[in-house]
């Protein structure tokens, strides 16, 4: 591959260094405080170069001479991708998203906000509260995650029951595809039936077909209220239960469910995170419900009384209610932040599975004793988006050898295929879980992925490695 040779590596880089400035072109000793994942930055990041576009004009320049030069390139956003998307092995050049980070409208009547791929969701999420209004995605890395990778991964979160995925906000979008040509559809539009919804491509694809450089993203009206309960359950046919029973009670109010197994509830709040465990530790299940309305007194006692009921009606053990939006952000903490769970274990592992909702509460038990029983098992914590039928593992264990991750991995998965469930609800495949993706996508499937993969990028310079 072109990539390897030195003498053409230097003339593309003298080009680039031509196109943006040498300050925006980084090599050598300026890489040494890059990295390629928020949680290893101790780790040196291994690559050609890095480049520091600021426009979509720059991002298709630099395409144009990768493509010349068949160079592989790897796009960064905000580097919390859980499938080693972003992992290079030195012979790329880097794309960081970094300086496409401005907002560039919100349209209150058009119920739309147009911004760059860099932008943080944390930033889109708090314009849009500005205006009174909501960008309803939400999950744990939105302090780092860019706009722009959480579209390439088609991220999902805590909010998918009401909202949708990634998917289903994006209205517009503009991509630079491995060439170089800029395709642009940033339309406010929400129904556009006129031939192929090309920004489908794009949205989950992991950078493979195209760099996304802005989008147009779809707003809804902010709720008024927000309400949520944290809630003890005695079984997993009651978790079901429940789900029904909350979902029917709240007549669409309902817009979190999440599961945590009693193991990860003691570990999200264990005492070294000084964070309050709001009941005590006595349930298999833990529950964390939100629900967003119009009234936030009247809400609340209708959350209160449908607890109530459920209690009479002996589907909820035990529950707390959040009293004040300081109560609130202390629930939504403990299931929020993942990393407690990470650092409690040596080396990690992590899972993003998809299966039928009534099925959850045996495969997982049955995985998590299996993986009890493992020498080389240390942890294994299980919690998800139960209501979407999604549910993450993270493993720890003694080391991480290649044959330790495949022996997990089809603990994890082996048991996928035959009930319909897929290796990955929300995370994407990566680099890590390639050699999985036949589980859930059929021959003819993947087939078809990699023709248009073909297709699009023939010199496969984009996102080498990652999926296929
Ligand atoms: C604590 C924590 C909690 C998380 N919780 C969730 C969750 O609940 N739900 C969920 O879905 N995910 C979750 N994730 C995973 C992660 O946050 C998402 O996958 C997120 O969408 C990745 O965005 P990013 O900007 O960090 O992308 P990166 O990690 O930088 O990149 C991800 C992929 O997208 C590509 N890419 C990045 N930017 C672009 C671009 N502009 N154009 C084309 N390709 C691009 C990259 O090359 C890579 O293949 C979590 C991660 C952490 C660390």
């Amino acid at each position: 591959m072109y990539g390897n040779d030195e003498t053409m590596i230097a003339e593309l880089l003298l080009q680039l260094n031509d196109l943006l400035g040498s300050d925006r072109v980084l090599t050598g000793e300026d890489l040494s405080d890059r990295y390629a994942h928020i949680w290893r930055m101790d780790e040196p990041l291994l690559a050609k170069a890095y480049l520091l576009p600021k426009s979509t004009k720059e991002v298709s320049e630099i395409m144009k001479l990768c493509h010349q030069h068949q160079q592989p390139v790897i796009v960064f956003g905000g580097l919390t991708n859980l499938v080693g998307s972003t992992e290079s092995q030195g012979h790329e050049v880097i794309i960081s998203m970094e300086k496409l980070n401005e907002i560039e409208e919100i349209d209150v009547m058009s119920r739309t906000i147009t911004v760059q791929s860099g932008v943080i969701l944390e930033q889109i999420q708090a314009q849009a509260k500005a205006q009174e209004m909501l960008f309803p995605l939400n999950f744990g890395a939105k302090g780092s995650a860019q706009i722009g990778g959480i579209i390439s991964t088609n991220a999902g979160g805590l909010r998918v029951f009401k909202f949708g995925m990634t998917r289903q906000m994006v209205l517009g979008l503009e991509v630079v595809l491995a060439d170089g040509t800029i395709i642009s559809s940033m339309k406010k539009i929400i129904k556009d039936n006129s031939a192929y919804d090309l920004k489908q491509l794009f949205i989950g694809s992991e950078g493979t077909l195209g760099i996304i450089t802005k989008a147009v993203l779809k707003l809804v009206e902010a709720p008024r209220s927000r309400n949520s309960a944290f809630i003890g359950v005695d079984d997993y046919p009651r978790v079901v239960k429940l789900l029904k029973f909350m979902d029917s009670g709240l007549a669409g109010n309902l817009s979190g469910f999440e599961l945590i197994w009693n193991h990860s509830y003691r570990a999200f709040t264990n005492p070294d995170t000084g964070v309050k465990p709001p009941l005590p530790y006595d349930y298999p299940y833990y529950v964390l419900v939100e629900s967003l309305g119009s009234d936030q007194d009247k809400d609340r006692l209708a959350l209160s009384d449908l607890l109530e009921q459920a209690m009479e009606q002996d589907i909820v053990a035990d529950a707390a209610i959040a009293h004040s939006e300081s109560d609130i952000q202390w629930f939504w903490r403990i299931r929020e932040d993942v990393h407690v769970l990470k650092s409690l274990c040596r080396h990690d592992q992590h899972f993003d599975i998809s299966l039928p909702i009534p099925l959850i509460g045996e495969v997982i038990g049955t995985i998590l004793a299996e993986a009890k029983r493992m020498e080389d098992v240390e942890e294994c914590f299980a919690f998800g988006h139960v209501a979407d039928g999604n549910i993450h593992f993270i493993f720890g264990k003694t080391h991480q050898s290649p044959q330790l991750i495949s022996q997990i991995n089809d603990l994890v998965y082996g048991k996928l295929k035959a009930i319909g469930g897929s290796v990955s609800a929300e995370h994407g495949i990566g680099k890590h879980k390639k050699p999985y993706l036949h589980l859930c996508r059929s021959a003819a499937e993947i087939a078809l992925m990699k023709s248009l993969k073909a297709n699009m990028d023939p010199l496969a310079i984009l996102n080498p490695g990652t999926i296929f």
